[in-house]
């Protein structure tokens, strides 16, 4: 079974998140950045959520992070998986596994995220098993050379 090959609703931005999916078009993952505290936080809002200053910053987070928690929703039209993702930079969200099986997801998992379309104009972080990526080669081109290997 690979989960979730359902089509994602789209994201409505507000003014404080528009920088995010502006930078969600370009495959980048922005996270939030408290320059009084120092703490990273999730979801961006304007405001530090642990000190409350507003001197808060767009950071590129790096995308990687481990499994929290996870759920396989079994019951769905096309079976998927929500998880709790803790990211590297320390905050944990709720979003999508994909690319996995679900049966061979475990807590403590690493991950990293990428960009699903959605049915509208932004498209959606998600997160997949770290193992199915062990290069930095851009996706595209990391499935084509492991296709012409396959060729071989
Ligand atoms: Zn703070």
């Amino acid at each position: 079974m690979n989960a979730l090959e359902r089509v994602l609703p789209a994201p409505i931005p507000t003014q404080d998140s528009q920088p995010f999916w502006d930078a969600a078009k370009e495959g980048r993952f922005l996270i939030k950045r408290c320059a009084n505290c120092g703490k990273a936080h999730w979801y961006p809002r304007p405001l530090c959520p642990f000190c409350l200053s507003d001197d808060t910053v767009w950071l590129d987070s790096a995308g990687t992070g481990v499994i929290y928690t996870f759920s396989v929703m079994v019951r769905a039209a096309a079976p998927f998986v929500l998880a709790f993702v803790t990211l590297d930079e320390g905050p944990t969200l709720l979003s999508n596994l994909v690319n996995c099986e679900p049966g061979a997801l475990a807590i403590g998992q690493p991950v990293r995220v990428l960009f699903r379309a959605s049915d509208g104009e932004y498209p959606v972080p998600v997160f997949e098993p770290a193992s199915n990526r062990q290069t930095t080669l851009p996706r595209a081109i990391a499935d084509s050379a492991l296709r012409a290997a396959d060729d071989r």
